[in-house]
């Protein structure tokens, strides 16, 4: 029993071992993608209730790796949170975010996720300004997608940081709304010009359950005179109990997929 003990545990090391040498792997690849074109951004529509237009785009990051072809964020954004890439990969994005939507008509935002690990370099505010300077794009249709994990330290070098990010005339967006960390006291002490609510409950509409969460979501954003986006929008009929909920903004493969920039411009033509 105590050698199979003994052999157990080096079975474990050498797993170990071998998932500490694929993500270092993976790590240095991602180095090089962030250096040399090998991510890329896909952008998904935002459309206004009711009016239909596209308000926004949200851009959303891909990576082209040379032998698994498409990369999705949800396989890499966490490793790079881990090493540190996160930094140049969240440089890379603000900068071609921006870039493409310096091309689009005015009243198109542009949103971009951030993750709270970025937030907490002393340089993230330069940045930003570096990305706005660079491409043109006034501050006003720069959108910053911050999830409720910001809230897991509730630190006021994270209250510092947006507040300059709305000073310079940036809009701080709460991501995934309802999954995590938020409370009402948070809600309050930071400013948020939007709310996203989480996929997870537009999904389960035209349930009861749902339904009442996310108007009682829709009455508290009203009271804080704060705009509230849907996200996760794939069948008419959860649009349609959103329009009747008083949802101010929609997004889901209902209205559009993720898309690379030159399709999104043709529907951005035709939607703005
Ligand atoms: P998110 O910010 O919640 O982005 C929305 C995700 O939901 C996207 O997945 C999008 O493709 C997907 N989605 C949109 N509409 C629908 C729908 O109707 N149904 C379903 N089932 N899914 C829908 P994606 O592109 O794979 O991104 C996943 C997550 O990766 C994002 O979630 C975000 O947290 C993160 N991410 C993406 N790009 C970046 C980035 O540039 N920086 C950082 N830090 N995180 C990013
Ligand atoms: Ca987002
Ligand atoms: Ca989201
Ligand atoms: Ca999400």
């Amino acid at each position: 029993a105590k050698s199979q003990g003994r052999n157990g545990f080096q079975f474990f090391d050498a797993a170990l071992r071998d998932e500490i040498q694929t993500r270092a792997r993976l790590g240095n690849e991602l180095r090089t993608a962030i250096a040399s074109s090998g991510l890329t951004l896909h952008f998904q529509p935002l459309y206004s209730m009711p009016a239909n237009r596209i308000s926004a785009c949200e851009a959303l990051v891909r990576w082209h790796h040379p032998t698994h072809g498409m990369v999705p964020p949800d396989q890499f954004v966490g490793l790079a949170e881990e090493n540190g890439l996160i930094h140049d990969l969240g440089e890379w994005v603000l900068r071609a975010a921006c870039q493409e939507a310096a091309d689009w008509p005015e009243q198109v935002k542009i949103a971009v996720n951030v993750s709270p690990i970025q937030l907490r370099n002393p340089r993230f505010l330069s940045i930003v300004e570096g990305a706005l300077a660079c491409s043109g794009l006034a501050p006003h249709r720069l959108e910053i997608e911050i999830t409720e994990n910001i809230f897991v330290q509730n630190s006021a070098a994270n209250r510092h940081i947006l507040q300059q990010l709305g000073r310079i005339g940036c809009s701080i967006v709460l991501d995934d709304f309802g999954t995590g960390y938020s409370s009402l006291g948070y809600l309050r002490s930071f400013q948020f010009q939007k709310i996203k609510i989480d996929r997870s409950f537009v999904q389960e509409l035209p349930e009861r359950s749902a339904s009442g969460i996310i108007q009682a979501i829709i009455s508290l954003a009203q009271s804080m005179d704060i705009p509230i986006t849907a996200e996760g929008v794939e069948t008419h009929d959860q649009w349609a109990h959103l329009n009747d909920l008083g949802c101010n903004q929609v997004q889901g493969f209902l209205l559009g997929r993720p898309q690379p920039s030159d399709v999104i411009r043709q529907s951005i033509l035709s939607y703005a």
